[in-house]
């Protein structure tokens, strides 16, 4: 059985594809982060690498693929068969992450898909976020694309396929993986996780269909708790005059060149925050994302213009860009600041 929740589509046509030996040798899985782009890859590792008995059982049954308990399956799910690599964004040895797949990785990675499986039947390759392939690792890459070994399967997963060289692309079979409905992701959680009712639908709500943050903050209510400190801050921050305001933009550069995620995550916060205010500004109350914070919400509004939202929701987009472009945080995040509005 597949362990992805939802994108029923791409499940039944990879199931067809499996079932009529029809598997691709590159696929490409583009969504959100979390929304379920590596459970998909992971099923596929199983699903060719499966061993379960084909023989129906005494019920005249049998067992779908991935089984799940087989060896393989076992080993691919704590990532120890040797078969099935995930290449990703590591750490550099200052401990920093790193901010391109380096093409050492993807010669890594080809010397590998030379070799035959060494336990399995398949070897599969998962490039993780593969949008940051370094333009040289993108190129080696396109090379075993363009004549890819017998009994390898590559599959890229990309939270921003756009980034990526079109050739690269054309070469894979592609998904494009869509935000998973909410009430999908509740059932989930319920089912799954004994969440109870209240909790699964303020997770399944606040994860805006990224399976993948809903199961990990049902099982760490820590999650929740930094969320609502991140907000505190953003909060704060708006408050705040430009002195106070510059020294948190300083804050977050520093945190940018060792960890870029956790500025990321930040920005997401306040992306939110700007849309939350925006949606109470249009009198729709109901899709606030952040409802805990509702009266915070409907107090600033009437401190505000719809202009001055918008400004400082294409503020908080544009710094995203920019430093996703590797401009100087610094001065990105400076402007951030100074695009927003004071709300007192
Ligand atoms: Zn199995």
């Amino acid at each position: 059985m597949f362990r992805t929740v939802g994108h029923d589509k791409a499940v039944r046509a990879l199931t067809r594809a499996l079932d009529n030996d029809g598997i691709a040798h590159a696929y490409l899985f583009a969504g959100p982060p979390q929304v379920g782009k590596m459970t998909l890859a992971m099923d596929i590792a199983r699903a060719v690498n499966c061993v379960a008995d084909e023989q129906p059982n005494m019920f005249g049954e049998v067992e779908p693929k991935p089984c799940i308990t087989c060896g393989p399956c076992d080993r691919i799910a704590r990532g120890l068969h040797t078969d099935v690599r995930v290449v990703g964004l590591g750490e550099d040895s200052r401990g920093r992450t790193q901010t391109l797949i380096s093409i050492d990785q993807v010669r890594e990675v080809q010397r590998e898909a030379s070799l035959r499986p060494s336990e399995g039947k398949y070897r599969v390759f998962v490039f993780d976020r593969a949008e940051y392939l370094s333009q040289g690792a993108a190129t080696a890459l396109l090379k075993t694309l363009e004549e890819p070994p017998d009994q390898v399967i590559f599959i890229l997963a990309a939270t921003d396929s756009d980034r990526m060289l079109p050739t690269i692309s054309s070469r894979c079979q592609t998904y494009k993986l869509r935000p998973v409905r909410q009430s999908v992701i509740a059932d989930h959680l319920r089912s799954e996780y004994e969440a109870e009712e209240e909790i699964a639908e303020e997770i399944a709500r606040l994860s805006e269909g990224r399976v993948g943050w809903a199961i990990s903050t049902v099982a760490d209510p820590s999650v929740l708790e930094a969320i609502e400190e991140k907000i505190t801050t953003v909060e704060s921050v708006v408050r705040a005059g430009l002195e106070t305001r510059f020294e948190y933009a300083e804050k977050l550069a520093r945190a940018f060149t060792r960890d870029r995620d956790a500025v990321r995550d930040e920005l997401a916060v306040w992306l939110e925050w700007w849309r939350d205010m925006m949606v109470v500004k249009a009198g729709l109350p109901r899709y606030v994302k952040h409802l805990a914070r509702l009266d915070t919400f409907q107090a600033g509004a009437a401190k505000v213009t719809v202009e001055e939202v918008a400004k400082a929701v294409s503020a908080v987009e544009e710094t995203g860009r920019r430093l996703d472009r590797n401009a100087n945080a610094r001065l990105a995040l400076d402007n951030m600041m100074l695009a927003m509005p004071r709300i007192r």
